[in-house]
């Protein structure tokens, strides 16, 4: 689903934030991102997304070339990944169901088909009863959960998260992580970057700690001695 080959990405400042970088992710694998903070992870979650671009090697994203790609393309690329940030990047100006239904909404889905796949991503990530509300009312963790259902509503194969749990208790944070597992059994690949540690501990998952743009380790959880 990911590949990287060799890639290195300097910003214009002449920071290199990933150096020499080789990867992949399988179609249908889950792991881990992990990593101090400035270790690069944010950025090798840009590079996937085509909002930063590498200045050396190449990704590749379900089997296209991301380098190759028109610009006109990337709109679709897009389209194939969920992202769900740290601070969720809701809209505080409408309902939580008008928030699940934008991506479809963009991509001029039907009213009636916009209704049937809101409610379902809404259903799995446990808030179909509030969904007439506006997410300001809800909790940090529930409002998490909505930004995950508008990740996943266009059922995207691929689901990226940047820190997801950062702003979460513990318990909270487990849920989260639950619930990108069961994303996960459905066939969805799944990338997470988090720093901490202590939560991804007891989650049996392939894990790859970068370290000043480089990879350290690669390995599951458990193995590599977290
Ligand atoms: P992480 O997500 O692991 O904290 P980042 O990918 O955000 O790491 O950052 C990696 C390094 O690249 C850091 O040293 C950061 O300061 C630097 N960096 C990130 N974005 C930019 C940018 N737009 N311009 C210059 N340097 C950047
Ligand atoms: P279908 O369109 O197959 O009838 P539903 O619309 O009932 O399925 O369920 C769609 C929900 O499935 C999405 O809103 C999301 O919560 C979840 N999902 C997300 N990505 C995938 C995927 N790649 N495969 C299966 N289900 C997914």
């Amino acid at each position: 689903m990911i590949t990287f080959d060799s890639v290195s990405k300097r910003y214009p400042n002449g920071h290199e934030a990933l150096v020499n970088l080789s990867f992949q992710l399988a179609r249908g694998e889950m792991a881990f991102l992990t990593g101090h903070s400035g270790a690069g992870k944010s950025t090798l979650l840009k590079l996937v997304m085509q909002i930063e671009h590498p200045s050396r090697g190449q990704v590749f994203v379900d089997g296209q070339n991301l380098s190759r790609m028109r610009i006109g393309q990337i709109p679709y690329l897009r389209r194939k990944i969920g992202v769900v940030f740290q601070d969720h990047q809701l809209l505080f100006d409408r309902s939580v169901f008008d928030n699940v239904a934008l991506p479809l909404v963009i991509e001029g889905m039907e009213p009636k088909e916009i209704k049937r796949r809101v409610q379902a991503a809404l259903d799995k990530v446990g808030l179909l009863s509030k969904e007439r509300l506006n997410p300001i009312s809800l909790s940090g963790g529930e409002q998490q959960r909505v930004g995950i259902a508008r990740a996943v509503v266009n059922k995207p194969p691929l689901l990226l998260a940047d820190e997801p749990t950062g702003n979460l208790d513990p318990m909270l944070s487990r849920d989260i992580m639950h619930l990108f597992e069961q994303f996960n059994q459905v066939g969805v690949s799944v990338l997470i970057a988090t720093h901490d540690l202590a939560l991804i501990s007891r989650l049996r998952h392939r894990m790859l700690t970068l370290g000043q743009g480089r990879l350290l380790q690669d390995g599951f959880v458990g193995e590599v001695g977290v």
